[in-house]
């Protein structure tokens, strides 16, 4: 049996020992299907679904194992090679007891199970849950701690339960994170959403970036220590910013000073999903426009904004990026307050000419909002994080300063998972 290389050293918890060379002609029983990329905003298949065969999950629906030891965009320290958004390929030939295998190809006599992979992937996952972590940034009063409101009561996390709560405070920003353990379908997901107040507040904002950038390095700086540590805990907990929501003030003029200092030095340590605040202040033409404009203003400062164009990983990948980056920023509208709507509890906004519902897509795009995070990019957005903004600060950490000298941090955050 072939040992598997070092490359592939992060995959050893979820790929089986015996992973066997792909067929070249694929020789499957009718009732086993191989994953196929499916709709990214189809439901997981839950498992009491699956019972003949392996189950085809979307993609999407697979969460990467805790400290982002999954396949993933090629970066330059051979961590996590490319394979997409989650689904594994299985990396190198090893010998097996009921193949043959030739040297200049496999002729193989049947179906040997590679693509059981998901299946095993999956209820590793579901042993073992994961953590996203959200950070909201922006100007006081333009909604973020009732948008952070509206995600943990929203279908987010309907079924969310227990509470934590910690505070830090360097300097003027203060840093307050909350934590709800979710599970669906048996797969536990503890949600952080690290909010920012005060940030902006300040009659010189020059350097107002400054205490979140030192957050956002300060949760790479405990995983880093936790990843070289000699006796390195199984599972690190992760409480490292997969996405920073960038709360845009609905002027309907242009981006401020602080706006792009922000995602200027910002945007190459976190993924940043830049949204339109209180976007019910504002005409759907009014909207447009400025949608449109923040766009321009955005790419002419040079700020890339998550799905990043860079890391596209296929054609694929490219057009439905293309389609998201084209009605981004997200126009959001939040509440925490329930309505009574023909018959059903909504969130929404009420006002002297109506309801303003969160939820509804025709209202404002909350819900577009939410299913980007959780339902078509939650994998991608730990997998960036984890492959290219934790690895750029990795890098630089070790080349700096010839090895590891802690900087001042404190636990934040602790997994409870
Ligand atoms: P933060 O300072 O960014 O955390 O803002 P808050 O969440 O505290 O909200 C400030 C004020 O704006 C409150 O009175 C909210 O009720 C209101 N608000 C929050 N979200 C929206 C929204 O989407 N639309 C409108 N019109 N008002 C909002
Ligand atoms: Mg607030």
């Amino acid at each position: 049996m072939y040992c598997l290389g070092s490359v592939y050293e992060d995959m050893s918890d979820i790929v089986p020992p015996e992973v066997r060379p792909k067929p070249a002609i694929p020789a499957k029983p009718p009732n086993v299907g191989a994953a196929s990329p499916s709709n990214p905003f189809s439901p997981p298949i839950p498992p009491s679904a699956v019972s003949t065969g392996p189950p085809v999950l979307p993609p999407s629906a697979i969460p990467v194992l805790i400290g982002g030891h999954g396949p993933s965009h090629n970066v330059p320290h051979n961590i996590g090679q490319s394979t997409g958004h989650g689904v594994a390929t299985p990396p190198a030939p090893s010998g097996g007891h009921s193949t043959h295998s030739s040297s200049g190809g496999s002729t193989l006599l049947g179906y040997i199970g590679i693509d059981t992979i998901i299946e095993q992937m999956r209820k590793k996952t579901m042993k073992t849950g994961f953590d996203f972590n959200i950070m909201v940034v922006g100007h006081s009063g333009l909604g973020k701690s009732t948008l952070v409101n509206t995600l943990f009561k929203s279908q987010v996390s309907r079924k969310s339960a227990g509470w934590s709560r910690d505070e830090k405070l360097p300097k003027t920003v203060e840093i307050k994170s909350v934590s709800h353990v979710i599970e669906e379908g048996g797969v536990k997901m503890k949600l952080t959403v690290v909010d920012t107040p005060g940030f902006g507040d300040q009659i010189n904002n020059d350097n107002c970036w400054e205490p979140i950038s030192k957050y956002i390095n300060e949760q790479f700086e405990k995983f880093l220590k936790e990843e070289v540590n000699i006796t390195r805990k199984r599972r690190i907990p992760d409480t490292r910013m997969h996405c920073c929501i960038y709360f845009i003030s609905p002027t309907g003029h242009s981006l401020r000073q602080l706006d792009i200092a922000f995602l200027k030095h910002l945007s190459h340590s976190v993924n940043i999903i830049p949204v339109i605040a209180k976007a019910d202040t504002m005409t759907s033409e009014e909207r447009q426009e400025f949608k449109q404009r923040v766009r321009k203003e955005l790419e002419m400062g040079g700020i890339e904004f998550y799905p990043q164009r860079e890391f596209d990983d296929d054609m694929e990948d490219k057009s439905d990026n293309d389609k998201i980056r084209e009605t981004m920023p997200f126009a959001v509208v939040g509440s925490d307050k329930e309505y009574q709507v023909n018959g059903k509890r909504v969130l929404g906004r009420k006002t002297a000419w109506g309801i303003v519902e969160v939820e509804n897509p025709n209202h404002c795009e909350f819900a577009q909002l939410r299913d980007f995070l959780i339902r078509s990019h939650l994998q991608d957005l730990k997998e960036v994080t984890h492959n290219i903004h934790y690895e750029t600060y990795r890098a630089k950490r070790l080349n700096e300063n010839g090895g590891l000298h802690p900087i001042s941090s404190n636990d934040t955050q602790e997994s409870n998972l």
